[in-house]
């Protein structure tokens, strides 16, 4: 499986240190501990290849990882914890806008949402900017494993609800990093959106 070739390629501050930009790309957003770094590692079958931080958003930078010469994962900065000051917060948004809008290898993004705290502001922004830029979204409902089946389902369910006038290709689905449930669904749409 291609994802599971993925090596750390390197971490860029913005647009111009990113690596060519070339090929096929899939990015992940979400906010701090959403699970991102979980997610990946458990999609990639890594342990350690995103960094599981336990001190919450000191992510600050684009994290590339190499699936084969023209593939690539990106990890996009986590947003959303109050401690972080009001200047580097804005300097964030700036580095992912400036990335989002002129990244062409850019295929689609992946949105990592806590199953306890789905569609807050951080993921509002990223619904809006896949509207306007047409950017196919999908939205990774995380830690599906602290609901019961049928809370989780109905919250997947109240979360298609909420989007359903979206003007963009968007999907979604539950996942667990936890007991690997959802990984199938998450690999065929990385794999459609890679070109695999
Ligand atoms: P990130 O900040 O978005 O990269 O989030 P992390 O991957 O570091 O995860 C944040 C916290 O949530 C950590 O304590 C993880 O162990 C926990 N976590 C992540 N994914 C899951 C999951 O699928 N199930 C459960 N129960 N906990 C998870």
């Amino acid at each position: 499986r291609l994802l599971h070739q993925a090596r750390f390629l390197k971490s860029a501050q913005n647009v111009e240190q990113c690596p060519p930009d070339a090929g096929f790309e899939v990015a992940f957003a979400g906010r701090s501990n959403a699970g991102k770094s979980s997610a990946i590692n458990r999609l990639t079958g890594q342990r350690t290849l995103a960094r599981t931080s336990k001190t919450p958003g000191r992510t600050q930078l684009l994290n590339f990882f190499e699936l084969d010469e023209e593939r690539r994962l990106v990890d996009l900065p986590g947003y959303g914890y109050a401690k972080v000051d009001k200047v580097t917060r804005q300097q964030w948004q700036r580095d992912l806008d400036d990335y989002l809008a002129r990244r062409q290898s850019l295929t689609g993004l992946v949105l990592l949402m806590d199953i306890r705290h789905p569609l807050k502001d951080f993921d509002r922004l990223i619904l809006e900017w896949s509207a306007r830029a047409g950017m196919p979204l999908h939205l990774l409902i995380t830690k599906a494993d602290k609901l019961k089946y049928g809370a989780a389902k109905n919250t997947l369910l109240q979360v298609l609800k909420d989007v359903r006038d979206h003007p963009a290709p968007l999907s979604a689905q539950l996942f667990s990093a936890t007991n690997g449930s959802g990984c199938d669904e998450a690999w065929r749409q990385l794999g459609t959106w890679l070109a695999v």
